[in-house]
């Protein structure tokens, strides 16, 4: 302890302060160069979907289906005697988020539509609907095929 600290501080013990390596300390600065200044707004970190917590298992869900690229599950609020939910596993937040690589999974989420439907046995037909952001009604924001069967089902829609 040096004498100014003796004199003001006589009772501290000296405790050496760790530095941080190098590297650890670069990184630190760089992070607070991109923070935000006073009055900015800060970003926040964007909150899983219900869907993704149910790909997740952190909330139950009724699942008649799931591989590696989809998961099938009953819709909480059903519309028609079967109403089945089909999502991709990976987060696509809605059919405008699509692109050319999604050919092959879209195409398994059909097929597998398909064969939900059998498996429900809804051989009078069925409908399937993908409901596409605000005007399309969307309210989950995580891409999701309907399977809607077991009544017959008016037309147009709402
Ligand atoms: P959207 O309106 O986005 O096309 O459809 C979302 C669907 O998700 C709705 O039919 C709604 O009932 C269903 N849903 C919302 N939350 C849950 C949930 O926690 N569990 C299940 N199984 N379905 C949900």
């Amino acid at each position: 302890m040096d004498a100014w600290h003796t004199k003001f501080f006589p009772t501290a013990s000296h405790q050496p302060v760790p530095r941080l390596a190098a590297d650890d300390e670069d990184v630190m600065l760089r992070s607070l160069d991109s923070c935000p200044s006073d009055g900015q707004e800060v970003p926040t970190v964007s909150e899983k979907t219900i869907f993704k917590k149910i790909i997740d298992r952190e909330i139950p869900a009724d699942v008649v289906y799931q591989d590696d690229l989809c998961l099938a599950f009953r819709d909480v609020s059903p519309q028609a005697p079967t109403h089945i939910l089909v999502i991709p596993k990976r987060e696509i937040a809605s059919l405008q988020h699509i692109g050319p690589d999604d050919q092959g999974l879209l195409g398994h989420l059909v097929l597998i539509v398909h064969k939900i439907a059998a498996q429900e046995g809804l051989q009078n037909g069925y409908r399937v609907v993908i409901n596409c952001g605000a005007d399309g009604g969307q309210t989950v924001d995580h891409l999701h095929l309907h399977l809607l069967g077991g009544r017959s089902l008016a037309w147009p829609p709402g």
